[in-house]
């Protein structure tokens, strides 16, 4: 028996690790228990999807959330550290792009444990990115690299990493998108907005709400639309438009930050997605809708390439643009990241090496 240890912190974690574990509960030679680190802690943030989406109970839940970078990191380094001495397991699984990923990943290497990296090899060469940091290094330290696209993989070729640790095994997102789509939930809410047609937006990158003169120049962009927009916010993007005293324009409404189901459901019934998010630019093009991303640059160039994503960045004229003016293509291409059985191919790699 082959026991994991995974470390989860962030709502894109969960979502992953829902696809996996599932794959892992269906094998008989892999054991897993999984460590959550607190770094998303809200009920609408963290137990949500736990609950809803059925991911195994974490044996140990931290609370290192709402710090500094360098303050969550080190806390978690420390306190997963303590975890891999008593659990001992034969490696430690890690997901993304978070500080969640770079410290799970650091404290393993140090006690020569193994390291699985899933939805390796992205990059956005931007390193001004927390997220971009904490993939560069944990990819250097990683011993499987479980890659989504042949263009991630290069990358890592690109940073003198060896091929034989590189596994082009598909996007562990599109497991999910596919069972959980048969499973998606109106939301409570939404009939009494009368809306109509809709437009969802998601906003959360620190580079967006970090800077008061790019989150006013997206609201902009996004008013002069005067589409219909719902927009369940962050708490950090909440936080921040507190912060500025800005106001949101009347055709947005703000809801909380939903559940999977919900937002599956809210993707399926768009129009089109407006997003800073990783996952929701993967999820759109899933879901056969097409992405206007709120970012200079993305990691996922192949959604770009294929017309099937528009980067507009923060400014207000593109953004308005692109909301009016129809994006040129339909989506025709389906398999760019896989088939959308990704969490059986790493467990068979993973098997094959016990
Ligand atoms: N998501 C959700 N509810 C929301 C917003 C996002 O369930 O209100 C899901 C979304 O469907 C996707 C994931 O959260 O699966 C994306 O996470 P996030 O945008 O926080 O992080 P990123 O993907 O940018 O790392």
């Amino acid at each position: 028996m082959m026991k994991i240890l995974t470390v989860l912190g962030a709502r894109p974690q969960f979502i992953k690790a829902a696809a996996f574990s599932r794959a892992v509960h269906r094998s008989s030679t892999i054991e897993e228990i999984i460590v959550h680190t607190g770094q998303h802690y809200d009920q609408n943030m963290s137990d949500v999807f736990f609950e809803e989406m059925d991911i195994p109970k974490p044996k140990y839940m931290l609370q290192t959330g709402g710090k500094s970078h360098g303050a969550m990191t080190g806390q978690q380094l420390e306190k997963i550290e303590e975890i891999l001495l008593i659990e001992k397991p034969d490696m430690v699984l890690v997901y993304g792009d978070t500080n969640s990923t770079l410290a799970g990943a650091m404290a393993a290497v140090k006690l020569h444990i193994p390291i699985a990296h899933i939805e390796s090899g992205l990059r956005s060469f931007n390193r001004r990115m927390p997220e971009e940091i904490n993939r560069i290094l944990t990819d250097q330290i990683s011993d499987y690299l479980f890659v989504p696209s042949l263009g991630a993989k290069e990358n890592l070729l690109r940073e003198g990493i060896c091929e034989d640790k590189i596994f082009v095994v598909g996007d562990i997102m599109y497991d999910v998108a596919l069972y959980y789509k048969e499973k998606m939930v109106k939301p409570v809410w939404f009939d009494a907005l009368n809306l109509g047609e809709f437009v969802l937006c998601t906003i959360h990158r620190a580079e967006n709400t970090d800077d008061i003169e790019k989150l006013t120049s997206i609201f902009k962009g996004l008013e002069l639309s005067q589409k219909h927009i719902i927009l369940p916010l962050h708490p950090r993007t909440v936080g921040k438009i507190k912060q500025y005293g800005l106001i949101i324009p009347s055709n947005i409404t703000v809801v909380d930050p939903t559940g999977y189901l919900e937002m599956v459901w809210l993707e399926v019934h768009s129009e089109l997605i407006v997003t800073d998010s990783g996952g929701v630019q993967k999820e759109a093009y899933f879901h056969n809708k097409l992405c206007i991303t709120l970012r200079e640059e993305t990691e996922w160039v192949e959604l770009v390439s294929n017309g099937y994503n528009v980067l507009v960045g923060s400014n207000t004229d593109l953004i308005n643009s692109a909301l009016i003016n129809e994006l040129p293509n339909k989506i025709s291409i389906k398999d760019i990241y896989g088939n959308g059985n990704t969490s059986e191919n790493i467990v068979r790699v993973l098997e094959m090496k016990l």
